[in-house]
């Protein structure tokens, strides 16, 4: 039942739906979970809750009674977690960016203020004001509707995320012993990045919202993956070369909620 593809909130009323769901739950409290279930080769049953909603991966020879029994057990934690993500995205909602002068927008950990003015230097200038507070200095004309406004600094912002990101790259692609040839920029809601074995590096612009920490543990991420392509352990020992603090980054990268761009 996959619906609104590349949304990542589906639910309404009581019930959470997993964009990709393929099975239904009825929890004991009435909730309603529709969860996403994918077959492994592993020993135990595996719950994750994120911004989609819940998905489930089982050992194959786990039959689907023995399987609603396991989430049962686990009910009380599933709609806790459920909910907290709930709340989490209705605060993203929130953060709507209103496109006007004097707008502040998450940036690098911290805020950034538009300041909207004709005589601006065209292209923009950035301008540190303080600890993690910024000035973004844009020429745009008074009276500019919110959809030009919007359209300004999305260009000046995917600019500076390809410069920052490039940097970034050629800062750690050494460290690890990689090279990469080419770097694109995503779009995409919940996924930060992804790398190619042919050494195409794709970011998400969003990360410039992020603290620069974590994103140079998502760039230090896909470089990894030039070395070992899956998750195994061989692959988290890469990534700890060059960010051994990964584990706190990454879960910070999880409770991560951007601003809508609408
Ligand atoms: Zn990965």
């Amino acid at each position: 039942m996959p619906q609104g593809a590349g949304q990542a909130l589906l639910w309404g009323g009581q019930d959470f739906q997993h964009p990709a769901a393929t099975h239904q739950i009825l929890l004991q409290d009435g909730t309603r979970v529709a969860y996403k279930l994918e077959r492994a080769a592993r020993r135990s049953i595996g719950f994750q809750v994120s911004t989609q909603g819940l998905s489930i991966r089982a050992p194959r020879a786990v039959t689907l009674a023995q399987l609603e029994a396991a989430i049962h057990e686990k009910a009380r934690w599933i709609a806790q977690k459920l909910q907290e993500q709930r709340e989490r995205a209705d605060q993203a909602l929130e953060q709507r960016i209103a496109w006007e002068n004097g707008a502040v927008l998450p940036f690098l950990g911290g805020e950034l203020r538009l300041q909207l003015h004709p005589a601006a230097p065209r292209g923009g200038s950035l301008l540190a004001v303080g600890d993690g507070a910024w000035a973004l200095h844009l020429p745009v004309a008074q009276g500019a509707s919110a959809a030009q406004v919007r359209a300004a600094v999305a260009a000046w912002w995917l600019r500076h995320a390809r410069n920052l990101f490039t940097e970034r790259l050629r800062h750690y692609a050494p460290q690890l012993g990689v090279q990469w040839h080419s770097l694109r920029l995503s779009n995409a809601r919940t996924r930060w990045g992804s790398a190619k074995s042919d050494g195409s590096i794709m970011l998400n612009w969003r990360l410039l919202h992020c603290r620069l920490p974590v994103l140079d543990y998502v760039v230090v991420h896909e470089l990894s993956h030039l070395r070992v392509m899956d998750h195994s352990p061989r692959f988290w020992a890469v990534v700890a070369e060059a960010s051994p603090d990964y584990a706190a980054l990454r879960a910070e990268l999880r409770e991560h909620a951007s601003p809508l761009w609408a």
